[in-house]
């Protein structure tokens, strides 16, 4: 039996990189974070791809990570931005289960500030990390919220975040269906 690689999606900081990890191994699935990925691939970080070549270039990179991961039996970090193509909102909800780690500014901006990771997050708007993280969850979070199938709070303890995402799995019964086309490589 096949299952559709589960997308995690949100805000930076929101969480899908930890609780993308917890729920993998709770699930004995892959774990994939498409940030990692592309900076593998690129052998460079983000912030520098950004500062040599610009966000466009990013973003195209980004696309191209996305579409060649997608895996069965995978959960899959998206960077926070990946929302933003239409293009990936729309190979996100063909291909798996996008799952929205919602959380409010004040809990993002407080793990932001705390562990700021700043070659894999390079600021978006040059402003302070709270008032950033507000004014991108403004233009956002519409887009988060149509792309997901499912919403769960992650201002929650990990493990809880984790718990929330298997019960809404379990309740939508979601477990076939293999991937169409734009898989591999
Ligand atoms: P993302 O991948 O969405 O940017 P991360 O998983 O890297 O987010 O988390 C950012 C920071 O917040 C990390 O230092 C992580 O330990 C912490 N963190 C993530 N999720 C939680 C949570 N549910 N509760 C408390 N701290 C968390
Ligand atoms: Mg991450």
């Amino acid at each position: 039996m096949t299952t559709q690689p589960i997308f995690l999606i949100g805000a930076r900081g929101c969480g899908k990189t930890t609780v993308g990890q917890k729920l993998a191994e709770a699930c004995q699935c892959a774990f994939i974070d498409t940030d990692l990925i592309l900076q593998q691939r690129a052998k460079k970080t983000i912030a520098d791809i950004v500062a040599k070549e610009g966000w466009p270039a990013f973003r195209a990179l980004e696309t191209r990570t996305l579409q060649s991961v997608a895996a069965p039996d995978s959960i899959i970090a998206t960077g926070g931005g990946i929302i933003l193509a239409p293009v990936n909102r729309e190979f996100l909800r063909e291909n798996g289960i996008v799952i929205y780690l919602k959380a409010p500014v004040s809990v993002l901006a407080g793990r932001l500030e705390a562990f700021p990771e700043a070659s894999q997050r390079p600021t978006l708007t040059g402003k302070p990390i709270s008032e950033e993280v507000r004014e991108i969850l403004t233009q956002r979070d519409a887009l988060y919220r149509e792309t997901a199938h499912h919403v769960v709070d992650a201002a929650c303890e990990p493990d809880e975040v984790v718990a929330q995402i298997q019960r809404a799995l379990a309740a939508a019964h979601t477990s076939v269906q293999p991937l169409k086309s734009a898989t591999a490589g």
